[in-house]
């Protein structure tokens, strides 16, 4: 039934009343189809039930993929610079509540306030990006090769655009989808992760909120197979955006190989920072530090590797495993934790699996490796960061994305040696190399097979306004960012306009 507020209190289970949010399909608030919910909890304190959502299924994402494809219609006429606009506003809003929805993410995420404040942060950057885009959509202007003749392309909307998104960037990663989309004319259906859909309520209240007209933002909550998959395969679709695992990924892809739709796939990564000789150490032990264990290690880019050179790899491991060690884990939500809890139980059980697995393989366990659940933490899915020296680049440890707070140390010769041990995975998103020799960092940015090269810096920090995606397992080629989500977002329309009043036939018609 549709009622005109995005939540309802219901009590719940124990007091105090836990919030019911319901699918937001045409304007409406509404329920599922099946009548289920699902409840989204703190993973730091898991006696927190965040809020209630529907458990969607595939008849409430027909209905909000008709509400999208009638809102098209209408959306795809306004002209861009004033559908900018709207998305600007958006920006205002999103800074007023930034406090508001920086607390609600890390109860329902459980990263610590300063990352969720710039996840938010990420999003208002996206809106001010997009809103500019509104006056820009660059198409080329060229000379035909026949007298008065006019030739140009122009960038339309593709359609209705469906969104499948993950749990570690919330409302960065929802942003990154719907802004350019809508901007660029199309119409949308995000399917938002089970652990984190309250972030990407927040980011589209702010759009109601600036104005932008019902049907043109439509959410369905609920699971992978049951919303994913339908939406994906609607033939309404016209193009699809996944962030998630790689082996996600491979079904949303061939899924969509099957029609034609456009298709964007960012995915998982695996990614190293290389420290040389004559780095400055200091540095790359904090941005060692801040790339491994930020965000629990569950960023699609964390710094999973340090690939360290011989002269000083037994002096980077002593210094970088004490300073790991004081990390102030616990709740997000206290100002001075440094590291958060894993996001679920599940995630938490593969943290501690590739424990295992490392000490099997022969690594040496240099620090944690267990579970927290001693007093406050017994309510949440903690772990120490764990950090593995003397892995070799084949073990399972050095090859395959964990997603959480575990660091594999692997030492090398030279650059060339480092270079061929980052590239020797199958993933290719983030990179980052410590050096204070310009050449070896020249050469570093031309080797490296990955999406993003840093130097001087983690494998974390990417700008909203620069391309965003990876090599081979990573993706399939598209980015998200900038100008890539505009190219991802448009169809090219070429434009031929004949004023010679006379039939001219190209290639055929040359002068003599
Ligand atoms: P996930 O692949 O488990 O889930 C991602 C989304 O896909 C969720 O909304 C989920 O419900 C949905 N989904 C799951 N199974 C589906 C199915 N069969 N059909 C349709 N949809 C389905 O990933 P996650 O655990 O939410 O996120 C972690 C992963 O995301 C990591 O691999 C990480 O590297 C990756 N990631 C990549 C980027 C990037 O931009 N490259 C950014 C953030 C996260
Ligand atoms: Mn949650």
């Amino acid at each position: 039934m549709a009622t005109d507020t995005m939540a309802s209190p219901a009590t719940v289970g124990s007091s105090p009343p836990t919030k019911v949010f319901k699918n937001f399909i045409d304007g409406e608030w509404v329920e599922s189809s099946t009548g289920e919910t699902f409840e989204n909890r703190n993973p730091a304190d898991t006696r927190d039930v965040v809020g209630i959502f529907q458990k969607s299924a595939k008849a409430d994402v027909d209905a909000a993929v008709d509400a999208a494809k009638r809102a098209f219609a209408k959306w795809r006429l306004i002209p861009a610079p004033r559908r900018a606009e709207l998305v600007f506003r958006a920006a205002e809003i999103l800074i007023e509540r930034k406090e508001d929805h920086a607390r609600e993410m890390t109860r329902e995420m459980g990263k610590v306030l300063a990352e969720t404040r710039g996840d938010v942060q990420e999003a208002i950057d996206a809106a001010y990006y997009n809103a500019g885009e509104g006056r820009r959509m660059f198409g080329p202007t060229v000379p035909s090769e026949m007298p008065n003749k006019f030739a140009m392309a122009v960038r339309q909307p593709i359609g209705v655009c469906g969104m499948i998104t993950p749990w570690n960037f919330p409302m960065a990663i929802s942003s990154w989808k719907l802004l350019p989309a809508v901007v660029c004319g199309n119409t949308c259906v995000i399917k938002p992760a089970q652990d984190t859909p309250l972030s990407t309520f927040n980011l589209v209240r702010a759009f109601t909120d600036a104005g932008i007209p019902g049907g043109v933002v439509n959410i369905v909550t609920g699971f992978g197979p049951e919303v994913g998959t339908p939406l994906a395969e609607h033939e309404d679709v016209r193009a699809v955006s996944l962030t998630g695992s790689s082996a996600v990924g491979r079904i949303i892809g061939g899924i969509a190989a099957k029609s034609f739709k456009h298709c964007s796939l960012e995915l998982g990564g695996k990614n190293p920072m290389i420290v040389l000789d004559d780095a400055n150490l200091d540095l790359a032990i904090e941005g060692g530090i801040w790339g491994g264990f930020g965000t629990t290690g569950q960023r699609c880019t964390a710094t999973s590797r340090i690939i360290v050179q011989k002269g000083v790899y037994r002096e980077f491991i002593e210094r970088y495993v004490a300073r790991a060690k004081k990390l102030k884990v616990g709740n997000g939500l206290d100002e001075t934790t440094e590291m958060g809890p894993a996001v679920n139980e599940k995630q938490l059980q593969t943290d501690l699996s590739y424990v295992a697995i490392g000490q099997d393989e022969g690594a040496k366990l240099m620090c944690g490796g267990n579970r927290l659940d001693q007093g406050n933490y017994q309510y949440g899915w903690f772990m120490e960061p764990t950090v593995f020296t003397d892995v070799d680049p084949k073990m399972r440890i050095a090859q395959e994305e964990i997603f959480g707070p575990v660091v594999s140390i692997i030492p090398c010769d030279d650059l060339e040696d480092a270079i061929a041990i980052a590239n020797g995975i199958e993933y290719g998103l983030s990179s980052s190399l410590y050096t204070k020799d310009v050449n070896k960092a020249f050469a570093a940015i031309r080797d490296l097979d990955a999406g993003i090269t840093y130097i001087n810096a983690p494998t974390i920090g990417a700008e909203v306004h620069l391309p965003f995606g990876g090599t081979k397992a990573t993706g399939n080629g598209h980015r998200e960012g900038g100008i890539g989500a505009i190219d991802f977002y448009t169809e090219w329309k070429s434009v031929y306009v004949d004023y010679s009043d006379k039939l001219q036939r190209a290639q055929i018609d040359r002068p003599e």
